[in-house]
């Protein structure tokens, strides 16, 4: 028979094994932890949702709509194009207004957890299926909800350890001072098209804002000396701004002004922010998050004039940034060894009360030689060994070996009902509460 050959994964998709799991779920636990104290329910969200909700919400001259969506047409309702969600954002205005929270409560805090998926060129801390936790606010359009994500960000970075990171901000303006300001970027754009690439061409006739995270070096150049959005504020926005940082200045919140920060969504006026982490390892992926005010979104999405914002960190990235535990996960508390069959089923009966009361139990197969299991036993880093071979089976009794010091206890064993008092005296042994 020929050996079947392996099948991979899809590029730029890829596996979280149990060690990286591990770091994974502290980084998630302490965001649940400090979303309660910040009042945030968990919402979770369908991974298919309808192409047009991103189109619309999303915006269909940004990278993410473009160039980026795994869009297909759905088998049974051909007319119906899905896509998996390239954010969740656009998802959560969707399922405000969807299941009713716009009506029953109307200021929502919402947090959710889960992956996302973008056709971007796969490279380290870039993949086509990414995980990010995120955070929104409806129905508040005051510079403190604003500044209370931002406090909830660097309270969540300091807790996780997350070495050397910035915080960028801007303000877009909104419907007010904004089409002004794309007028000035348009006219800017015009004035050196020359040096502008392809791409940016087409940015500048459908939406010149773009151009502001065009990635092309050349154009980067230009862009440098556009005007910037700060300079186009209107009064309302440059207040509601103000505000917003004299609350981060108060609570002692670090940030840089970056006043060509655009966001590659649409949907977002006003404050708009990034996490860079400045720490080595993450190269020139190192936005390890990003957020902002989306005002219009809800009534863009068909609700009505609800504000918004939130923000989305990108924890593949946010894991990179953080250090994970430096010891290894402890080994088993007791690995029992059945030497021969008629062993295993009171092996698998003594690992069952012993884990049912809370303790971390390995059971190997039979079959082995002792020195062959003991060896087993020391690797997995195990503190005791519970032996159940010919000798103990007769007996009634298992030997319970301490792996630090090898000693060898014997330890009655029911075997009609095996574990029940070596269960206690193994949890008195390893000192489990
Ligand atoms: P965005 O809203 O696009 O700025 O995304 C928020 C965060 O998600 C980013 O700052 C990244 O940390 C993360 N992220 C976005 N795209 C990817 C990707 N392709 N791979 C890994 N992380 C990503």
């Amino acid at each position: 028979m020929s050996k079947s050959s392996t099948i991979p994964a899809v590029r730029g998709f890829r596996d979280v094994l149990p060690e990286e799991c591990a770091h994974w779920q502290r980084l998630e636990a302490a965001a649940r932890d400090l979303f309660a104290r910040y009042g945030f329910g968990e919402i979770r969200l369908p991974i298919l949702e309808r192409t047009e909700l991103f189109a619309r919400a999303v915006g269909e001259t940004t990278d993410i709509v473009e160039k980026e969506m795994f869009s297909f047409r759905d088998r049974d309702k051909e007319e119906t194009a899905v896509a998996l969600r390239p954010e969740a954002t656009a998802s959560v205005v969707r399922a405000y207004l969807e299941s009713g929270l716009v009506h029953r409560d109307r200021q929502a805090r919402l947090f959710y957890a889960g992956p996302m998926f973008r056709r971007e060129r796969p490279q380290r801390g870039r993949y086509r299926q990414f995980y990010q936790i995120g955070a929104e606010v409806l129905g508040r359009d005051d510079a403190l909800a604003d500044a209370e994500l931002l406090v909830w960000l660097v309270r969540y970075f300091d807790q996780v350890g997350a070495r050397g990171t910035r915080i960028e901000l801007n303000s877009l303006g909104d419907a007010a001072c904004r089409p002004a300001y794309r007028e000035r970027l348009r006219q800017f754009g015009l004035a050196h098209l020359d040096a502008l690439c392809g791409d940016c061409h087409r940015r500048l006739q459908r939406n010149p804002l773009r151009l502001l995270d065009c990635k092309v070096a050349d154009c980067r150049a230009v862009i440098e000396r556009a005007p910037v959005m700060r300079d186009s504020l209107c009064a309302a926005c440059t207040a509601h701004f103000d505000e917003v940082r004299l609350l981060l200045d108060q609570e002692r919140v670090p940030y840089v002004l970056n006043l060509r920060l655009v966001r590659g969504l649409d949907y977002y006026c006003r404050t708009a922010f990034e996490i860079v982490a400045e720490g080595e390892g993450l190269g020139a992926q190192n936005a390890i998050g990003g957020g902002g005010r989306y005002d219009g979104l809800v009534a863009m999405l068909g609700g009505p004039e609800v504000a918004g914002v939130g923000f989305a960190l990108g924890l593949d990235r946010v894991a990179m940034a953080t250090p994970a535990a430096k010891d290894a996960a402890p080994g088993p508390a007791a690995l029992v060894l059945p030497l021969e069959p008629r062993a295993v089923a009171p092996a698998l009966r003594l690992a069952t009360q012993l884990r049912d009361e809370g303790l971390v139990v390995a059971v190997e197969p039979a079959g082995r030689s002792l020195k062959a299991l003991l060896g087993v036993a020391n690797r997995r880093r195990a503190r005791l060994a519970v032996i159940l071979g010919p000798d103990e089976l007769a007996a009634g009794r298992a030997t319970v070996r301490d792996l630090a010091s090898s000693a060898d206890r014997r330890q009655a064993l029911d075997l009609g009902a095996p574990g029940a008092e070596l269960a206690r005296w193994v949890r008195a042994e390893v000192g489990a509460s």
